[in-house]
This record gives C-alpha cells, structure tokens and sequence, in this order.
C-alpha cells in the first residue's frame, strides 16, 4: 500500500484548505465545527445554499431509477421535462436545450454550434469568435481563447483559437475615456461601437460570433453595461450575420434579479449559455439553449447533425437535480425573494462604502454585487495587485466566518481589486445583516494593516 500524507492535487498546492462536513443553509462546516456564512455562493453556483432535501432526494431516486444512458441512443423522460422548463423560462426566441456538465464547455459547445451553422451555410471563412478582454467564459482551449483572463491565457498563447477582443464597458474607469454622464447625454456608445470597427477590420466575412456576459462575473465584479449598449451589439450582430452568444453561466437562474439578465436590456441572444444556477451547485450541469434560427440552420445545411458531444450530456441524475432545483426556486419563491433582499444588501453596502477608506464603488444587480477596492478614492488610485487586497480581505472574512468571492486586476493589473457579494438567493435580512457586519469588520481589519 503506498502512504501518502495528501493525495488530492489542490488547486494551490502549498495550501491547506479547510475541510467541510456539512452545510445547512447558507452555512458552511468545517470538521472544527467552525461556521462560514457562504456569502459567495460557492463560485456563484450554491443559489439555494446547502443540503436542501428536496434536491437530495431527487438525486437519490433517478439514480436509483436509472444512473446514466447514453444520449447518441436514448434518453429519458427527466432530460425532456427539464428542458421543457428551461425553455418556459428562456427568452421567447430560444426554443432547444444543448446539456453538458460545465459553463466552459457550455460556451465551447456554442462556439463550434456558431462556427458550424455558417459553414455548413456555405461560409467557410466565417470562423473567428469576438470576445472582451473583461470577461470569462472558462478553462477549456476554446472557451479560454475568447475570454480574457489574462493570467491563465499566457502560458497557452500558441495553443489559442484565433480570436478578437475588445474592451467590455466600464462607466466607472471607461476604457475609451469618456465621461459618463456626458456619454449617456451624447448616446456615444463608443464601448459597443468597437465592437463594429474590430468587425469591419476583420473583415465580417471572417467572423463567426460575438459572445458576451450580460454583467461581467468574474474578470470584473459584477459590472452593469450601459443603458443601449446590448441593443447596439445586437444591432451590430443582424447587420454582419454573426451569432450573438450570450453567456449566462453566472448571472442565469434568478442570480441578477430575472430569470436571466439578458431580459433587463432589451435584446434576445442567438445562443444562450447557463451553468451553476441551474442546479444550485448540486450536480456539474450546464448547457446551451438555442434559436430557431440556428437549429433549422442545422438541420437544412448540416442534415441536423451538430458534430458534437459528450458522454455526460443529459446524464439523466444531473437533469433531476436541475429539475428539482428548478421546482424550489419556484415553490420557494426564490426570484421574489433575491428582487426584494436586494434593495437591503445594495442599502448595506452603500453605507459601508461611504465608512470605507478603500471602497470606490458598488454596483450590481439582485445578488450578484461587485465591491471595486481602491487605495485612494478621491483620485481613483489602485491598489499594486501584488498586495492582493481583495484576497486579504476575504481571509480576513474567513477568519470571522463568512466567505466571498476575490478578484483581481484585471488586463494586466488596469483595473483594481474587487470583491463580489453573492450569498443564496434564499438569504433573509437577518442573515444579511450578520453577512455585512463580518465583511464590515473584514474590511476595518485590512484598512488598519494597510493605513497604520
Ligand atoms: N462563464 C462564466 C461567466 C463563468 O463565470 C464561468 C465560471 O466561473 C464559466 C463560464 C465556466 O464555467 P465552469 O467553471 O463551470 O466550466
């Protein structure tokens, strides 16, 4: 028998992590008995907080109906009720389910369906994908070319699809140096009128699709676009016949305060992809959902073979627990619920910016909250990413009971730290109240060790 002190490859392997036993709500366990509020919901995923039974039960009993078929030679009753709800909850256009197990490769099944659908149209060149560099759409090759996760897209530079970014837009730092009331009086737009430069530069011809987060999660902590801005890129999309995909594996399910967030401005996607939510973080499920315009595309030019797949996709105990995760948000009210706490949390977190020294900005939607730290606010000076305030911040969270969710830097350190406030959907005030008062403390702390 080998002996190995640790066998598990972490994800920083000079650390130790604390092991967790349970959960009950929106509380974490650890085998010290010690308790975290999960004010992150995990990475955004755990939307109905831990060990609800309803979701549990509905596992247990599909696998111990059937554990897997595979989808190249049947499928199951669960799988097509599952979609069905989706659908009812999709953007009125969206009519076809794609599954897989993860966002990433969720957004790597879109961009090969985009890439196929004008291929098989007779547009063989139409294949680059534009992203922005503030984004994340995951870690596979494909998904990590169009995102712009600096850090991890370095060390596979050459392995890269080839892609195009611009710059997602900012109100708060604009990256094109506009004012933003004076960008709003003018309608300027210059954030999503790149988008038409870098596709007249590219040639239109060339270029397969365009995929976006509605509110930027990761990259940039819960950054809101302006007021025309989705409107223009769909406009900007229908002129040069390139897939709009929306990516909603973060902010879908209720997170942004609707179903999905793409409804708060105005536009329908071509392909829409969701993650987490879907199944509260209970089980690896995510998928695509798809315009009619696409699937007949697929079907006249391609025979309806879309030249795909994965062995998990449609795993029938993972539709149940998106199926069961699906009835709570409903039966619990959870959408109502996030709309309505949400003024709360934004109220709270408002006052704790004016306390601050370090908090420059709030924004957000429902429970999805970014808080941009700087380390001067008058002049909007950040902080060097080598000091990793945000990551200090959350220890110092940790340390008092609650977790949230870190960022750093974004292109190459040009913008500032950010901690993103994302607790359940199923939070109560008294909780949030108990939330706030540790990240108060948190944020107290690393201002003295900062400004003593
Ligand atoms: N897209 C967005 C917007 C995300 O936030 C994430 C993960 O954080 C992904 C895609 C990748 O999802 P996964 O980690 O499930 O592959």
């Amino acid at each position: 028998m080998k002996q190995l002190e640790d066998a598990v490859f972490h994800r920083d392997l000079t650390k130790n992590y604390p092991i967790i036993t349970h959960g009950k709500g929106i509380y974490l366990y650890d085998e010290c008995g010690k308790e975290y509020i999960d004010a992150s919901s995990g990475a955004v995923a755990a939307n109905l907080g831990h060990s609800n039974k309803k979701i549990a039960q509905a596992m247990f009993d599909q696998a111990s109906k059937v554990g897997f078929v595979h989808t190249m030679r049947f499928e199951t009753e669960v799988l097509h009720q599952l979609a069905t709800k989706i659908v009812q909850l999709a953007p009125s256009t969206l009519n076809k389910v794609y599954f897989t197990s993860g966002g990433s490769e969720a957004n790597e099944s879109a961009i090969k369906l985009a890439r196929q659908y004008h291929r098989d149209k007779g547009n063989k060149d139409k294949q680059i994908v534009i992203g922005r560099w503030q984004s994340y759409h995951g870690n596979t090759l494909g998904s990590l070319s169009v995102g712009g996760d600096v850090k991890r897209r370095k060390p596979y530079t050459a392995n890269l699809i080839k892609t195009e970014h611009i710059y997602s837009p900012y109100c708060h730092q604009c990256p094109y140096e506009y004012e933003e009331e004076a960008c709003i009086r003018q309608n300027n737009l210059a954030c999503a009128n790149d988008l038409a430069r870098k596709i007249t530069e590219l040639g239109a011809e060339n270029v397969s699709a365009v995929i976006m987060e509605p509110i930027v999660g990761s990259q940039q902590g819960a950054v809101v676009p302006p007021k025309g801005y989705f409107k223009r890129v769909r406009e900007i999309c229908d002129q040069n016949d390139i897939v709009l995909i929306i990516d909603e594996v973060m902010t879908g399910f209720g997170r942004t305060g609707t179903n999905f967030a793409i409804e708060q401005f105005g536009i329908e996607p071509d392909i829409m992809t969701f993650g987490k939510g879907i199944s509260a973080g209970y089980a690896p499920l995510a998928g695509m959902i798809v315009n009619d315009k696409i699937v007949d595309g697929i079907i006249k030019n391609s025979a309806g073979q879309f030249v795909h797949g994965f062995t998990y996709s449609g795993h029938p105990v993972l539709a149940a627990t998106g199926l069961a995760a699906l009835e709570v948000y409903e039966e619990e009210s959870v959408l109502e619920n996030c709309q309505h706490v949400s003024k709360y949390v934004f109220e709270c977190l408002e006052q704790l910016k004016e306390a601050s020294k370090i908090i420059s900005d709030v924004r957000g939607r429902g429970l999805l909250i970014g808080i941009e730290l700087v380390k001067d606010k008058e002049k909007n000076i950040l902080f060097d990413p080598k000091e990793q305030v945000a990551n200090r911040v959350n220890t110092s969270a940790m340390d008092l009971g609650a977790v949230f969710y870190p960022g750093s830097g974004g292109i190459d350190g040009l913008y500032g730290e950010h901690l993103i406030v994302s607790p359940p959907l199923n939070i109560t005030k008294k909780e949030i109240d108990k939330m706030v008062s540790i990240l108060t403390e948190a944020i107290h702390l690393v201002e003295e060790e900062l400004f003593k």
